[in-house]
């Protein structure tokens, strides 16, 4: 649960990486996926290091899902997509790349083919132009 130096997510967590961030709480972060598979791909995080589900406690638990959902209104009301995805992954044979707990939103539309990693960056300029929206918008959520 303490820091862990060489993990991305708890540099962006506590400042010492960039990252475009939409909003927080007590226990989350919102910023945008880097390698977005679709435009608005975000991710809530949790401020503390838990490798996975298995190490998550459930009252972060809990304020990953309060958080996953105000920010899916947000991405509703913002980008009005015909559909959003929430997935969360767990080991590396789950796909798991990043070892630290986060749940992703992913934008869909309709006939979309099902994707949770892409090798291509996202253009910086669009993930914040995106990312000044959707916190504007989740600042509005209860
Ligand atoms: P996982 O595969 O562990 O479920 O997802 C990790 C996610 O973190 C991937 O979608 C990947 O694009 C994203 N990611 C990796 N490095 C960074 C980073 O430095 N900043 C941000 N914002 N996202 C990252
Ligand atoms: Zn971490």
């Amino acid at each position: 649960m303490s820091d862990h130096n060489d993990c991305i997510f708890c540099m962006i967590s506590r400042g010492a990486a960039p990252s475009h961030r939409l909003g927080e709480d007590q226990h989350t972060l919102s910023i945008m996926d880097i390698f977005p598979v679709a435009p608005g791909h975000s991710l809530v995080i949790t401020k503390e290091h838990y490798e996975n589900i298995f190490e998550v406690p459930p009252e972060v638990l809990a304020a990953v899902a309060r958080a996953s959902r105000r920010l899916a209104l947000a991405i509703r009301s913002e980008l009005k997509p015909a559909g959003i995805g929430l997935f969360q992954l767990n080991g590396s044979a789950a796909g798991q790349t990043v070892f630290h707990y986060h749940q992703h939103l992913i934008p869909r539309a309709a006939g979309d083919a099902l994707k949770l990693h892409t090798r291509v960056p996202g253009v910086d300029e669009e993930l914040r132009a995106i990312s000044v929206r959707l916190a504007e918008q989740l600042a509005a959520v209860s």
